[in-house]
């Protein structure tokens, strides 16, 4: 049976964009406009060709998966609209929306259903948002509102054959929030590669932090991905959640890092070979990118996405093939 040209299922939905109100500071229309470029990946019928995506709608994620990495209250919060304005500022997806709790739902739904999806079948998943890395248990920041990251590690746990977790966080700032909610969490290893002057300015403790000084460039980068990739691999994990932020790119508004369109091609390579060759299963979370103009921003998630597919399409299925292949 050839169990290889499978297609990457990529989760999404026009709330990602829609939930965020037109005047708010981020760039919401990177989500629609980035489907544009993905469109033509997901009319592939042909199984040979090597970028072939397949779009998945998310369902609203359950309140006992919020609670896995959640203080109730907080949740309870958000949903019924009672943050305060100085919480929801310090979120920054302000002005707010009512249409914001079913985004944030749908958002962390698409991250659980990836992962599962990869629980039941290996290979490789991604959801076309989220990396939410900044929010912490108790409160969001710097655009994340729940952390998707710390949700899908603890829900994965409680699934069969499941002992350890790594999550690798590439974006160009720390991933603050997950390292924080994970930090007392011993079956999961959080891996941080980031710029030490960008935002968050009081950082936390991952389990490796991997700090970059300013315009490190695609070198001092792509060895501090190989070094992070390695302790994830040490610990020999059942899964990897990969953060796959693209504002190190030298074009990016907020990141510092100065690192190439190329330089992050080849990190997405390294990334998804290592994990075919040690035959761990990958979540994609999107994470950040403000490039201006948002193009640069949108062609390096569009490689994330179809260098996942190109990777997905030849890596053997050694877990259940997915029905209808
Ligand atoms: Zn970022």
């Amino acid at each position: 049976m050839d169990l290889t040209g499978r297609p990457l299922p990529l989760w999404y939905h026009p709330l990602y964009t829609d939930g965020i109100h037109p005047e708010a500071r981020f760039p919401r229309t990177r989500y629609t406009r980035l489907l544009e470029r993905l469109k033509p990946f997901t009319d592939v019928e042909n199984r040979s060709s090597p970028v072939r995506l397949v779009l998945k709608t998310p369902e609203p994620i359950d309140e006992a998966s919020l609670r896995l990495a959640h203080d109730p209250t907080y949740i309870e919060r958000f949903m019924v609209g009672e943050l305060s304005e100085k919480e929801q500022k310090r979120i920054g997806l302000t002005p707010w929306t009512p249409a914001m709790v079913e985004r944030t739902l749908r958002l962390m739904g698409g991250a659980l259903e990836a992962t599962q999806h990869v629980l039941e079948h290996g290979g490789i998943a991604a959801n076309m948002a989220g990396g939410t890395h900044h929010a912490h248990r108790t409160f969001g920041s710097g655009y994340c509102i729940f952390n998707d990251l710390a949700v899908c590690a603890l829900h994965a746990l409680n699934h069969p054959g499941v002992e350890r977790v790594a999550i690798l966080d590439l974006d160009v700032h720390q991933g603050d929030g997950t390292a924080s909610i994970l930090q007392d969490e011993e079956a999961v290893l959080t891996v941080s590669v980031h710029c030490a002057t960008n935002f968050p300015f009081r950082k936390t403790t991952s389990d490796h932090d991997l700090p970059l000084p300013p315009d490190s460039g695609d070198l001092a980068y792509l060895e501090a991905v190989e070094e992070a990739l390695d302790l994830c691999m040490n610990i020999q994990p059942d899964l990897l959640l990969f953060q796959a932020g693209v504002d190190a790119l030298d074009s990016d508004a907020l990141g510092r890092l100065n690192v190439t369109r190329a330089g992050l091609r080849q990190r997405n390579d390294i990334v998804f070979q290592r994990a075919e060759r040690e035959d761990v299963p990958v979540v994609v979370f999107m994470g950040g990118g403000y490039a201006k103009p948002i193009e640069r921003t949108l062609e390096a998630f569009e490689d994330v996405f179809t260098q996942a597919a190109a990777w997905q399409h030849h890596r053997p299925n050694t877990r259940n093939p997915e029905p209808g292949q």
